[in-house]
């Protein structure tokens, strides 16, 4: 089969078309037959060697298609059935072999191409706004990268869940996706002092709780848009990673609680990776959430994926087919 190889970490081009066999399943394993793999900040991290993963891989750790092949002790999942999976490495390929575990059938409303497309960025703004901080209507949140795959899923659930949505975003043409996500108020953060057009917003009080996926360039900053006990929510570092930091901050602006959550501790056993996906599958097919995906490149094009992704272009998911 073809898949993407990664012998030594660095820029895109270390991402190479290679001819490998096709893995067998051992127990508790399936095999699917990729037919779309999501695009995620985690494989540029993977690329690049800040996550370490011993080399030779095949990056990727999002896909949806058919199981072709299921191995012993596996009682949920048939040959036929169609899934998606996230949270294994190996999805730039033709096929992957994937803990039955962390799989999930798909509802046949849902394409592959969607379903791939839902599952890292819809799964993490259901933990986001329903488990890390629990969205209400009496809270306001601050949303950082509001257009973006994740950001425009949380700005969406954040309004079922019936709180006021502030979003931050780099350009006009975002700020429209921002605005149909449902953001209550939009801020050019690249163009005015985000933390300044917070407060406004807010009558000076601060926001409840920040979600921070931009990292370097936002975080200290977001720690003044909050409310006393607010919640700052760094989920992400697509401008860089945050540097030493020192808790007596955390106490001079207002006892505020500070979580680096991460998707694997929010679908711990099977039951709740489950729960999450009922949840956001039921809200796509009644049309409450709406998915937006961006660009589909040839599995040939991985390089070219990372590079879109890295030069802040995205607006929506990055998918690959093989
Ligand atoms: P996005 O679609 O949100 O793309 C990133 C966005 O960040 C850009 O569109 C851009 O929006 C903004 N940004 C600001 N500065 C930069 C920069 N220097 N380079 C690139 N982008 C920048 O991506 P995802 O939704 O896929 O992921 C966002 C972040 O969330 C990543 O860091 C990812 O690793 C993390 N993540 C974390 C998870 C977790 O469980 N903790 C799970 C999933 C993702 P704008 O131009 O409007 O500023």
């Amino acid at each position: 089969m073809k898949a993407i190889r990664v012998h030594r970490t660095g820029d895109p081009d270390v991402l190479q078309l290679e001819e490998v066999p096709v893995p067998e399943p051992a127990a508790g394993q399936i095999r699917v037959r990729l037919a779309a793999i999501g695009v995620n900040f985690i494989d540029t991290y993977h690329r690049r060697g800040w996550y370490p993963v011993s080399t030779p891989f095949t990056p990727g750790v999002e896909g949806a298609g058919t199981v072709d092949a299921v191995g012993p002790q596996v009682t949920e999942f048939q040959v036929g059935d169609r899934v998606a999976y996230c949270m294994q490495i190996g999805s730039y390929a033709e096929y992957a072999v994937v803990p039955a575990r962390l799989a999930v059938k798909l509802p046949p409303e849902l394409d592959f191409q969607q379903a791939a497309a839902a599952m890292i960025q819809g799964l993490t703004a259901h933990y986001l706004a329903c488990s890390t901080y629990p969205l209400g209507p009496k809270d306001t949140c601050l949303v950082h990268a509001a257009a973006g795959g994740t950001g425009a899923l949380l700005v969406q659930m954040a309004k079922i869940r019936g709180a006021r949505v502030l979003g931050t975003v780099s350009t006009q043409e975002k700020a429209r996706i921002a605005q149909e996500a449902g953001a209550d108020a939009v801020i050019r953060y690249t163009q005015v002092d985000f933390v300044e057009e917070t407060r406004r917003l807010t009558g000076g009080r601060g926001v409840q709780v920040v979600y921070d996926s931009v990292g370097k360039e936002t975080f200290h900053r977001s720690l003044d848009c909050l409310a006393p006990r607010g919640y700052m929510v760094l989920f992400g570092q697509a401008s860089g990673v945050v540097p030493p930091f020192d808790p007596q901050i955390l106490n001079q602006k207002g006892s505020l609680f500070l979580t680096r959550p991460s998707l694997g501790h929010y679908i711990l056993d099977r039951e709740e990776l489950l729960a999450r996906a009922r949840d956001l599958f039921g809200w796509l097919r009644e049309g409450r959430l709406r998915l937006r995906i961006d660009r589909i490149f040839p599995l040939a094009q991985a390089a070219e994926a990372h590079g879109y992704l890295e030069a802040r272009q995205t607006k929506g998911k990055v998918l690959l087919v093989p």
